[in-house]
């Protein structure tokens, strides 16, 4: 029977199932085992009582397969994750997260809207995390030189190469930067998509190859510097990248239109291209469709795609059928039209758990 350790930082917060007896000797948090639990220096150690691990329910009545086996294949498991996606979850994430005046990256209100948001994702791995996994995750925020941080969730792999989904905290009202902007379509979907497939993941208890992150960034509507700041850090330490999946905007289905998943010819690998299309058309109940921004925009993968990583962005449908007349406005509102939907937006938390998850392979 595994017991939950729990790290509690400055910063952030690390978890780590571990054996009974470590736990009851992490109670004395002696040296030589916080050095073997790799607990960062200065960071204090809790131990979950049994009683308060018993007390956290299963997320499923079906257990998911830890493991690809003769008769579960990877693909298998990564249909048994996406069934258990919520779109009653992905409702309750984007109210919280609009219920700011702004998210404006350097206002008291954009601080506030984040450290709501890296609340929010704490409490969820508290919740969601899988007593089975002997994987960490660990939620971080990341600071810059303005008052709104990016906030980054790590599943540790076997390796340390990553797979990164990322989506856009911040949002913006063109007419005034302090004004009201709920960015819920821009880009307060996206980052609820992403959560919804980072649930789902850690619930699932599978230990994954490469290491999967999921980064929300700060500062993307005035130049996507929150991901630049990130790509920095990422770039100095030598990281290594499979893939990068930016989310920007992922609940509008036009009136009229076919729903389908925009993948994009900016800042586009060809071979996550391949891989995204492939991704849509087996695990998604919607085709995807080629698509292009003018003027060579792109989204935070910009600063992935110019420090030479491999990136791919998608988009809620084509460029000209995405929610162009509302987003940085006081419109971006999920009840202003019927088109916002949140069945469209668990498709694309169907691919980010499909991407990661096939990107970052089953630990077998
Ligand atoms: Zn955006």
């Amino acid at each position: 029977m595994y017991q939950m350790l729990l790290f509690a930082g400055p910063s952030g917060y690390l978890f780590r199932p571990c054996l009974g007896d470590n736990a009851r000797r992490a109670a004395h948090q002696t040296p030589e085992l916080l050095q073997e639990l790799n607990v960062p220096e200065g960071q204090t150690l809790h131990v979950l009582t049994p009683e308060a691990t018993e007390q956290i329910p299963l997320p499923y009545p079906e257990a998911i397969p830890q493991q690809p086996s003769e008769r579960y294949s990877v693909r298998d498991i990564i249909r048994r994750v996406i069934n258990t996606l919520s779109e009653d979850n992905l409702r309750e994430n984007l109210d919280g997260l609009t219920s700011f005046d702004n998210r404006y990256y350097d206002s008291v209100s954009g601080r506030e809207s984040q450290r709501w948001l890296f609340e929010r994702i704490s409490n969820i791995t508290t919740k969601s995390v899988s007593h089975t996994t002997s994987s960490y995750v660990s939620v971080q925020e990341f600071e810059h030189p303005w008052l709104q941080n990016s906030i980054i969730a790590q599943i540790k792999g076997k390796t340390d190469e990553l797979v990164i989904i990322g989506a856009h905290l911040d949002s913006l009202s063109i007419s005034d930067p302090e004004g009201p902007a709920p960015g819920a379509d821009d880009d307060g979907s996206g980052v609820v998509s992403a959560l919804e497939a980072y649930r789902a993941i850690i619930s699932s208890g599978i230990e994954p190859n490469l290491s999967i992150e999921f980064h929300w960034y700060a500062a993307e509507e005035v130049g996507w510097l929150g991901s630049q700041d990130v790509v920095k850090a990422y770039t100095q330490r030598g990281a290594r990248v499979r893939g990068m999946l930016q989310f920007d905007m992922t609940a509008w289905v036009k009136n009229g239109t076919r729903e389908e998943i925009g993948i994009l010819d900016n800042c586009a690998d060809e071979g996550l291209r391949n891989l995204t299309t492939e991704f849509v058309a087996k695990y998604l109940a919607i085709p995807s469709v080629s698509t292009k921004y003018p003027l060579d925009y792109c989204s935070d993968d910009r600063a992935w795609w110019e420090a030479g990583y491999p990136t791919i962005g998608v988009l809620e449908g084509t460029f000209e059928n995405a929610n162009r007349l509302n987003i940085h406005t006081q419109n971006d509102r999920s009840d202003i039209s019927p088109e916002f939907s949140f069945s469209h937006m668990l498709e694309f938390s169907k691919l980010a758990v499909a991407f990661a998850m096939e990107l970052g392979g089953v630990a077998g």
